[in-house]
């Protein structure tokens, strides 16, 4: 899977990246991540990327030209590619492991476009459904019901969530965790833990060794937490 981030804070992905699982997803080329700043595309003659809205009101704009001669530059490098384009807005659609998992299955490159200052030219969108090829999709992506100061910390999560469904990027263990999200109530060493006074203890079934009453235990925990 290969991720276009569309930034004008490219920087800003660089130490969560840098660590951890994605760090050697990307040394793995597992997954592939490129960022392109608008600020390098831009045709304003003062190197701006935003602009007044028409009709007024507070705050600037992403302006349409950069981020549409990016994702232009984008697309004629890889022929064969099938795209997905994100624009993250806090009110679009909600981000889930299940959008990610068919995203990951069903694309090849996902173009994930970072809005900052109140957004985004709505003529980014329209523009996009004329440059991408067919077989191509487009969403507004949200990844929580709050507004962010901009899209950057949204890509990151995206990257995430949709890394971790790629095929090899999870380890063995890690892989099954993901299996076992649900599990909602977890204990590490030590059995006993003294907090002040009171003793916190791990419930007895999780050192029985019994698998199977792990299992229903888990189960159980996990629907009285949904309200089943
Ligand atoms: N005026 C915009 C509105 O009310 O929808 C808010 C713009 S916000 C300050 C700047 C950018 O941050 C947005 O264009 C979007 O790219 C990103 N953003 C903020 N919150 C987000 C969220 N919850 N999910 C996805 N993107 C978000």
């Amino acid at each position: 899977m290969h991720f276009h981030i569309i930034t004008i804070f490219p920087s800003m992905l660089d130490s969560y990246l840098g660590e951890s699982i994605l760090a050697r997803a990307i040394a793995s080329k597992k997954i592939k991540v490129t960022t392109y700043n608008p600020r390098d595309i831009t045709k304003d003659k003062h190197g701006k990327v935003d602009d007044r809205p028409y009709g007024g009101g507070p705050g600037m704009l992403m302006t349409a030209q950069p981020i549409l001669d990016t994702v232009k530059k984008i697309i004629r490098k890889k022929k064969t590619a099938k795209w997905k384009v994100i624009i993250t807005l806090p009110g679009g659609k909600m981000l889930s492991n299940v959008y990610a998992s068919q995203t990951v299955k069903k694309y090849t490159d996902v173009i994930i476009i970072c809005g900052r200052y109140e957004g985004i030219d709505a003529r980014v969108k329209k523009g996009l459904k004329v440059l991408l090829p067919k077989g191509s999709s487009i969403d507004e992506v949200s990844i929580g019901d709050y507004v962010l100061t901009g899209g950057e910390l949204p890509a990151m999560v995206m990257i995430d969530v949709m890394s971790r469904q790629v095929v090899g990027v999870l380890g063995k263990i890690e892989s099954l965790e993901e299996s076992r999200a649900s599990s909602s109530e977890m204990y590490t060493r030590p059995p006993v833990l003294l907090v002040d006074q009171k003793k916190l203890i791990v419930p007895k079934v999780l050192l029985s060794g019994d698998h199977k009453k792990i299992d229903e235990w888990r189960e159980g925990k996990d629907k009285k937490k949904l309200g089943k």
